[in-house]
């Protein structure tokens, strides 16, 4: 993914990629077959050869003869498109067209690439007589036919030949042609959104090495990242209702992965991935969404101060509870710095899902574990990775999660904490 211009909405590309395989069949599997011989082979359906050859005439249905034969290597441009900006995605990485080349000695066209070499779309034209090359070191798959070029046109591409050198790799006589049965196929979908305003914000903030969240202010939920409504009430929400998470919290929940080999697959080894419950926000960290918009926790008459902490006191949250303390740990804002893990009433803490840990072995993170975020330095933040879906993901930001080395907090109290 990439983003765009900060001035616009962010814009980021995704692109959904996936494998098939599919089978052949016999007559186009003893088509692919021949490529890697440098030859184009047709078949045969009646007065006609068809090219690429089909199970099935296309004009009356009936089956086809299989009786193969080889047509061309030379062929007609019968009509032809130019494409100036190829993509990933096209044959070849520069300019070329697109080309329905009717091969000498074949009654059909062939759908194919043409490199035009340095004359690029002047050369084009149709009745064009064209000329196959063939990847030098063929796979078994339909693009071994890598292109075409213009009868007599010098080829500088190390990565490919024409049918003739192919053909005479590995001598002669040569094996009987077994069709190719199955061939992978890339899937690739490519689209753009433009981030939402609730996305952006998060974006932003995580650039400038804060998390942000946003608290509805009717159940009290606080979400990371904002997202503008709440789904729980179906409202909508907005930036006002943006509050700074602190970057510290403990585990609730984390699963080890072992990973299982598939396309994209860059894990070799298990890796660990937690749920965090950030720290309470009354007291907010770094930067404020406004003033302080949040209800000051529950307070109870006579407990003022009694066991409250103050800054400097005491640089770690208070994890556990006294009996008999109940709603006396509260704290107001500029009281106290640090967020407190206790769960204030009404309020519901942030959970970041999915996230990965540094500077601890699988084996170690265990739930009710204090961490805290590991940043990266400034200039090499970036929000590529955002979209407008997603758990809360503050890759690009954050490389992880560590142990702070705080005792840990109890199981129990993240028993329905899972995500
Ligand atoms: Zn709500």
């Amino acid at each position: 993914m990439s983003s765009g211009a900060r001035s616009g909405p962010r814009i980021v590309t995704n692109t959904v990629e996936f494998p098939y395989r599919r089978s052949l069949g016999p007559v186009i599997g003893t088509f692919v077959a021949a490529l890697a011989r440098g030859q184009i082979l047709g078949v045969r359906s009646g007065e006609r050869v068809l090219c690429p050859p089909l199970e099935y005439d296309p004009d009356t249905g009936a089956a086809t003869s299989g009786e193969f034969v080889a047509v061309g290597p030379v062929g007609t441009v019968r009509s032809w498109t130019w494409v100036s900006e190829p993509n990933a995605r096209h044959p070849l990485d520069r300019p070329f067209a697109f080309a329905l080349i009717q091969l000498d000695g074949a009654g059909t066209s062939l759908l194919h690439a043409v490199d035009a070499g340095g004359e690029g779309e002047g050369a084009m034209r149709t009745g064009l007589r064209v000329v196959p090359r063939f990847r030098a070191e063929p796979k078994g798959r339909t693009d071994d036919l890598a292109y075409f070029v213009p009868e007599g046109a010098e080829t500088t591409d190390p990565g490919v030949v024409d049918g003739a050198t192919l053909a005479a790799v590995g001598g002669e006589p040569r094996a009987p042609l077994e069709p190719v049965e199955t061939m992978e196929f890339w899937s690739s979908l490519t689209y753009k959104e433009a981030l939402s305003a609730a996305s952006e914000r998060y974006a932003r903030s995580l650039l400038a090495g804060r998390l942000l969240g946003q608290r509805c202010p009717t159940c009290a939920k606080v979400y990371v990242p904002p997202r503008d409504f709440c789904a729980i009430d179906g409202i909508p929400l907005n930036e006002g209702d943006d509050l700074a998470l602190p970057d510290r919290g403990v585990i609730t929940n984390f699963t080890i992965v072992t990973p299982v080999k598939y396309p994209g697959q860059k894990e070799t080894e298990p890796f660990v991935r937690v749920s965090v419950l950030l720290d309470e926000v009354d007291a907010p960290v770094g930067q404020r969404a406004g003033e302080n918009d949040l209800p000051s926790p529950a307070r109870r008459p006579g407990s003022e101060g009694a066991e409250g902490q103050r800054t400097g006191e005491n640089d770690l949250p208070s994890p556990v509870r006294q009996p008999g303390s109940e709603g006396t740990e509260g704290q107001r804002t500029g009281e106290n710095d640090l967020p407190s893990p206790v769960r204030q009433p009404g309020s519901e803490g942030a959970m970041m899902g999915l996230q990965p840990v540094v500077d601890v072995s699988n084996e170690e993170v265990r739930v009710g574990m204090r961490v805290e975020a590991v940043w990266l330095p400034e200039a090499e933040r970036n929000a590529d990775e955002l979209g407008n879906r997603g758990w809360g993901s503050a890759s690009g930001a954050i490389t992880g999660w560590r142990p702070t080395g705080e005792p840990d907090l109890p199981v129990e109290r993240y028993i329905d904490r899972v995500f």
